[in-house]
């Protein structure tokens, strides 16, 4: 499988010749303004929420939701993060609704006829970042440049910019959101969780994660944002078991909220180039 080339329009805009490593630098863009980012919330490790003002708003610590997070569904949604991987394709095969998948730009650039696959397929692509950090310990800067080359790749190869974003580990707060928003993107988080990781990890079995799934859906659960992976083929399996004890018709995270336009429009850009459009007649000011 050969990784996507880094295209023209990119190397005009950033001076790189080649997709970043884990740690993407910082390109200023005419529509983030950090001065208007919230400064009193400082950076932290994930799992030390001591000293967390509750005005901060983390849905890691105190799992606060802000006006506009999505964080459920009226009816059930599969998610799937990290990906894509090798594994995705099977899930593409026979998962039986369209479902929501968070991708690392990192994945993306390394697996590109596997995200375009899930876009031809009319799933919903959405950003997970470009490389899995916390964002709450980041700068500023190295957010924008986590959401903003996840942007980049997506646009680079399947032509789409994401209109929502999952932050990994849940760690968001009020900073966090702030750049988000400035991207363009809705941040979506989730009110069930399979713990499917674990079973990559040995310590739980699919059936026990499909017992638990039932159990929910027996307690008047017809509803819900259910986060999965599909990083191994276990996790995958263990998706595919859950879609089969939902069952069908399920909603994407923009058809839970009613939003028929799944994609930012790319008119909002700005100074930003774009895929499509001829390097050569683009100046940076
Ligand atoms: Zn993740």
């Amino acid at each position: 499988m050969a990784a996507e080339p880094f295209p023209p329009w990119l190397t005009a805009f950033t001076g790189l010749t080649a997709w970043p490593q884990d740690n993407p630098p910082y390109i200023p863009l005419d529509y983030v303004d950090l001065a208007t980012v919230p400064n009193h919330i400082a950076k932290r490790e994930l799992g030390i929420c001591d000293g967390v003002e509750r005005t901060a708003c983390s849905f890691d610590c105190h799992l606060c939701i802000a006006f506009d997070d999505i964080r459920t569904c009226n009816k059930i949604s599969q998610t799937f993060d990290d990906g894509p991987s090798p594994s995705t394709p099977k899930l593409l095969e026979m998962l039986p609704s369209k479902t929501t998948f968070f991708v690392q730009g990192v994945n993306v650039v390394r697996f590109p006829e596997i995200f375009r696959e899930q876009y031809r397929q009319g799933h919903l692509l959405a950003s997970h970042t470009w490389s899995h950090p916390n964002l709450a310990s980041l700068s500023n800067e190295e957010i924008v440049a986590q959401l903003q080359w996840t942007n980049w790749a997506m646009n680079a190869t399947a032509g789409i910019i994401p209109r929502y974003f999952r932050p990994p580990y849940g760690a968001i707060d009020n900073r966090v959101r702030a750049i988000v928003r400035m991207l363009g993107m809705q941040s979506v988080l989730w009110d069930r969780d399979t713990f499917d990781w674990k079973v990559n990890a040995g310590i739980k079995t699919s059936p026990e994660v499909v017992e638990e799934v039932q159990d929910w859906k027996l307690q008047g659960g017809g509803w819900g944002l259910i986060l999965e992976h599909d990083t191994t083929i276990k996790t995958v399996n263990v998706g595919l078991d859950v879609a089969k004890a939902l069952g069908p018709n399920q909603l994407t995270v923009a058809e839970c909220v009613g939003q028929t336009q799944w994609y930012q429009d790319p008119a909002r850009l700005g100074n930003e180039p774009r895929r499509g459009h001829r390097a050569a007649s683009y100046q940076r000011s």
